[in-house]
């Protein structure tokens, strides 16, 4: 048979790429399928502070571009081809993609999360022109403006400190009179004197003809509606929403077992209920989303997809692509 993948790896953030390195430095001929960019959503965080043994100051990228280097260093093979459908009834299974259908002995699922939307009015038709959902790539946007980063998780916080580099005044707008974020980051964003709380408060909508202009609330304790306008010398703000992620699992419905909030059920050894597709990282069920989390299930769904085929597959038997 040609061209048939020891592993075909979907997703190339920390938690495919960790798998792609532990595959293919056990030999298997490895395919790392990837959507439109390399590193998935750590590439778009400009502080790493909690990998460990990471080089002074690692960025997102920085990381993910070491992790690509050592993958592709063991023989790894990349390829953008965004994932359309599966099919895994089959001892092979196959990935069919907008260019190409692929073949694999086993399959690792890796493919990550996206920012939830907060689900307002207006939300999506001004993303892009005031909403953005990465503080990094536009941030610098926002210098001396005003800005509003909705969430009270780590992210939100953590972004919304790092958005005090450019805009004048950042608020955080968070639904509860408590945050979500770990002691420590919440700490810095109380002393940072650039940094308001807007408590108890939702976003009803955002508004704005081509650019965003103004920005509904409601305090959920006393169903108070109020409107923020942009001053009129800046004619308009920006708007951060950081309100948690969700699975990019929808191609699995029906496929493969899913939670109710839709991410993937696997054990400790990352198998999914079909033999041979295992999941890592942030789509499948688990406590604590990190990269050194993702890179942890990378190297174990690498080390079981191996176990897998060498005991379905005598190595003589494989052929090699
Ligand atoms: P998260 O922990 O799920 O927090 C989401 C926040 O958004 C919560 O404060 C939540 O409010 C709020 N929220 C959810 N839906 C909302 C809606 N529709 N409207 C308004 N607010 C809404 O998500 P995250 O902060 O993105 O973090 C995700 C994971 O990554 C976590 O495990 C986190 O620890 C991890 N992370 C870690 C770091 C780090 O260690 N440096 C950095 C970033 C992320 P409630 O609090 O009321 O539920």
């Amino acid at each position: 048979m040609e061209n048939i993948y020891d592993l075909i790896i979907i997703g190339a953030g920390p938690a495919g790429l960790s798998a792609g390195i532990y595959a293919s430095r056990a030999k298997l001929s490895t395919l790392i399928l990837e959507k439109d960019k390399t590193g998935g959503q750590i590439v778009t965080t400009d502080e790493v502070a909690n990998y460990p043994g990471s080089v002074e100051n690692p960025t997102g990228p920085s990381i993910v571009a070491r992790m690509v280097k050592q993958a592709e260093e063991f023989g790894a093979l990349r390829k953008k081809d965004p994932v359309l459908e599966v099919d895994f009834t089959g001892k092979i299974k196959i990935v069919r993609c907008k260019k190409n259908e692929y073949q694999g002995r086993s399959v690792i699922i890796a493919s990550g999360a996206k920012p939830r939307r907060i689900g307002c009015q207006g939300e999506v038709e001004l993303t892009g022109k005031g909403v953005s959902y990465c503080a990094t790539c536009d941030g610098d946007f926002f210098t001396d403006f005003e800005v509003f980063v909705i969430g009270g998780g780590d992210s939100a916080v953590e972004e919304a400190i790092y958005l005090t580099k450019y805009a004048r005044k950042v608020t955080v707008v968070h639904r509860r009179d408590e945050l979500r974020a770990a002691k420590s980051i919440q700490e810095k964003a109380f002393k940072n004197k650039k940094i308001e709380f807007l408590w108890d408060t939702t976003v009803e909508e955002i508004k704005g003809k081509d650019i965003v202009e103004s920005i509904v609330f409601k305090n959920k304790k006393t169903g108070e509606i109020t409107e923020y306008k942009a001053q009129e010398e800046d004619g308009t703000f920006g708007v951060f929403p950081f309100v948690g992620y969700e699975p990019m699992s929808h191609i699995y419905k029906d496929i493969i077992q899913l939670d109710e909030k839709g991410y993937i059920i696997t054990d400790e050894k990352m198998r999914t209920n079909i033999d041979g597709v295992f999941a890592v990282g942030d789509i499948r069920v688990k406590d604590l989303r990190q990269v050194i989390t993702a890179a942890a299930d990378g190297a174990i769904g690498a080390v079981q997809a191996e176990k897998y085929i060498d005991n379905l597959y005598p190595i003589l038997e494989r052929e090699v692509v």
